[in-house]
Parts: structure tokens; sequence; C-alpha cells
């Protein structure tokens, strides 16, 4: 079934976690949503052998494999090398290839050094594949009837001879299949209850769905594949969209909740501001993320302490003093005095306990409060608990202040 590709990943760096890899993610994703079917990623140091093995592993797996880094001018960069082993050839100076290093080198007025000649030093036999954003020439070598192609290590390097060298040739095999690739970013309720939504679709063969929580959000990721992808994509969508109602923030990859909330507030010619405790201005930053976002924010409070929700937004010393800073009614107190203050149409404000520990007044961490206040006369407010540390606390918490607002504003429950 379709054209099965192995991924494999080289560099010291790599392989011992100082440099993440960003390249087998990439290539994984770059090719699922091509068509391709991978079968695996293998990351390994620099040494010739290593990189000639997980090579030769990926050609015995695969229809083609992805190889990236190790294509640098120096001592350490051995991939051509372990190519030329598993394909049990010698390595020799290459004119096409070197034609490509003197280009790169010419268009930025400048001479490659003697030791490039290295990068132009290709396993006999290879097509040597330029490379719009630097120096090393990629190559493709067919080793046992499987294309390999070696990819340069530099991420904006690698991306940039895939989509222009090797996925062109990839798609020339006839053999990708058809492939529809959807999200779902949902917004204000955990991972298991989006999952237990849609149990029976997700454990259908086909297409394939998954959830995946990022940031607070939980994405549902749908993957159809052969004959009508695209139909049965889009069915399985509606589908899930059926379920999850108002959960669903949006169905494009970069829209998530403060896009929806920038864009229904423009729509509706709305302005709101934000009170911020435990998130530190994190909603308002995360609003001006937004192209546009001026048009419906102009400023925000960020009152950390007692004092400045006291003097800044007039909450009431004595309800400070009897519920506490973390308390529903101070929450609701903050959006209050901020919509009057900015004179908005919306105000959204958060308070709770980062941790780690409780507060002074015994407060557990992770507990939160949302509240929200509309020029209307709208108020209310959202309990919240998170079992994580400081950092996810708020960035959640900045989520959940997000989402209730778009809620209010598209008028949804929750
Ligand atoms: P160069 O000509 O820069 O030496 P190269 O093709 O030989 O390029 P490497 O030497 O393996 O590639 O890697 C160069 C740099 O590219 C690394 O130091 C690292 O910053 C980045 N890099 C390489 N592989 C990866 C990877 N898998 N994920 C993220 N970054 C990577
Ligand atoms: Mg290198």
């Amino acid at each position: 079934v379709g054209l099965r590709v192995a991924i494999v990943a080289t560099g010291h760096e790599v392989v011992r976690g100082t440099t993440p890899d960003a390249n087998s993610p990439w290539l994984a994703r770059a090719s699922t949503e091509a068509g391709a079917r991978v079968t695996s990623a293998r990351v390994v140091g620099d040494d010739e052998r290593d990189v000639a093995r997980a090579i030769d592993d990926a050609v015995a797996e695969a229809d083609a494999v992805l190889v990236t880094g190790g294509l640098g001018p120096t001592e350490d960069d051995r991939t051509r090398a372990a190519l030329a082993v598993v394909a049990g050839v010698d390595v020799a100076f290459d004119a096409q290839a070197w034609a490509l290093v003197e280009a790169f080198f010419r268009r930025a007025a400048q001479e490659p050094a003697p030791m490039q000649r290295r990068q132009a030093t290709l396993p006999r036999g290879s097509t040597p594949l330029p490379n719009s954003q630097g120096t090393a020439p990629g190559v493709l070598l067919r080793v046992r009837g499987v294309d390999v192609f070696l990819l340069p290590g530099p991420p904006r390097e690698m991306r940039a001879v895939f989509r222009e060298e090797a996925l062109p040739r990839l798609v020339a095999t006839g053999r990708l299949d058809p492939t529809a690739v959807r999200v779902l970013w949902t917004a204000g309720v955990p991972e298991s209850e989006i999952a237990r939504s849609i149990e029976d679709v997700m454990a259908a063969p086909e297409p394939v769905v998954g959830t995946h929580p990022d940031e607070g959000e939980v994405a549902v990721r749908i993957l159809a594949r052969g004959a009508d992808a695209a139909a049965r994509g889009d069915a399985c969508v509606a589908e899930i969209r059926r379920r999850l109602g108002a959960h669903v923030v949006s169905d494009v990859e970069d829209v998530r909740v403060q896009h929806a909330v920038v864009a229904a507030l423009r729509e509706r010619r709305r302005v709101v501001t934000t009170a911020e405790s435990i998130t530190g201005g994190l909603v308002a930053r995360m609003l001006v993320e937004v192209p546009g976002s001026s048009d419906v924010f102009r400023g925000g409070f960020v009152t950390y302490s007692d004092e400045w929700k006291r003097d800044l937004l007039g909450v009431p010393a004595a309800l400070l003093e009897s519920k506490g800073a973390v308390s529903a009614e101070v929450a609701e107190a903050m959006a209050t005095g901020a919509l009057e203050r900015a004179r908005c149409d919306y105000a959204v404000s958060t308070t709770g306990v980062a941790g780690p520990g409780p507060d002074a007044r015994g407060a557990a961490e992770g507990t939160v409060f949302i509240g929200w206040a509309s020029r209307d006369g709208g108020r209310g407010t959202l309990p919240l608990r998170f079992a994580v540390s400081r950092i996810a606390v708020q960035r959640r918490a900045a989520v959940r202040a997000l989402d209730l607002l778009r809620r209010r504003l598209l008028g949804l429950p929750g």
C-alpha cells in the first residue's frame, strides 16, 4: 500500500539530545500529508558505521529514505561516505555538484574554499540536488531499488531541499495516496472528555482520528487516506463537530482560541479589556498575538497584589479581606472594575494560585477563578482546578479566560 518512507536523522548533537530533533518530525508530517506511509524515524550519531547501518536498515523497510545532516564540508560530515558504503560504491568528485557549490558562493560574491570540495564528493552514480538555502547540495542515489535522499542538517535547508527536490520525485512515482488532513481545535474541556464524546469515531480504522492536548487546548486530528480521502475527511470533521458543538474553536491549524476571540469581537465591533492576576498579562499577550487585535483591545490591567486590585480596579478591601483574592467574588469584582474603568464592552479576569504550594490563606495550588462582565449587565465566574505545574496553570488559566469570553461572545453554553 502506498509509498513507504523511512527517515534517518544524523548528528551527535541530535542523538545526545543537545539539539532537539526538528528534522524527523517535520519530514514525517510533510511526507504523511503528501500521501506517503512513514514506516519509521531513526536518530543516529555521526559515526560512519552507525549512519551506514541506519541507512541500510531504512532501505530494507521502505521505498524511499530521507536522511538529514552531515552534508557539510568538515571531517565530521560523513553521510555521503556512509551512503557509499551501503551502496557498495566509492566516492568521487562530481563536477555537477561542484557547479552547484560554486554557484551558491557566486550568488554571495564569494569563492568556495578548497575544503568545500568535500561537499561535491559523492557516492558514484548519485544525482546532486540543488540547495537554494545553503552550500551543501543534497544527494539522490538509488540503492537496491530504493531512492535514498540525503538532505542537509540545518532545518531551513532541509525543508528547502525536501520541498524543491525530494517531494516532486516522490510525487512522480505516482504511488502517493490521496490524503486529507484536517484539524479541529477545541478549548474549555479536558482531553478525556473530548475523547469520550468521539470514542467510536476514534476506534474506527479509517479515517485515523487522534486527540492531542497542546497548551491548554486540545487538537482533534483527522487523517483520511485512499480513494475519496477528502470527502471522507470532511464527513468525519462534520460528525466530530456535531458531537463537540460549542467546544470547537476552529478548523484551521493556526487559528487558536485567541484568534477566535479577536475575530468574534471584530465582527461584533466590541472591545474587551483584561484584569489579570495569576496570568500576569498572558491573556493580553495572547490577544495581541493576533493581527488586528488593536481594533478590539486597547489595554488591560495586571493587578498581582491585593493593593493593586483595590487601587486600580476598585475591588473592595472588605471583599479581599473576607473572601481572599482567590475567590469567585474577587474575580467578578476585578472584571466589573476593569469594565467600568476601561469603558469597554467586555472584561475578563483571572485570579488563582499558580503554586507550588497553597497561597497564604490556604487556597490549594492550581485553584483558579475566571471572571467576566459585559456592558449589558452580564456577569459570571468560572471556578477551575488544574493539577499541573506553575507555568502550565498560568497558560491554562489564560486559555480558559479567552474561551469563556469566546463562549459569551458567541452565545454558547459553558
Ligand atoms: P553544515 O554544513 O552546517 O555542517 P550539515 O548538513 O553537515 O550542515 P549537520 O552538521 O549535521 O548538517 O548539522 C548542522 C546543524 O544543523 C546542527 O548543528 C544543528 O544546529 C542543525 N541540525 C542538524 N540536524 C538537525 C535536526 N535533526 N534537528 C534540528 N537541527 C538540526
Ligand atoms: Mg555538518
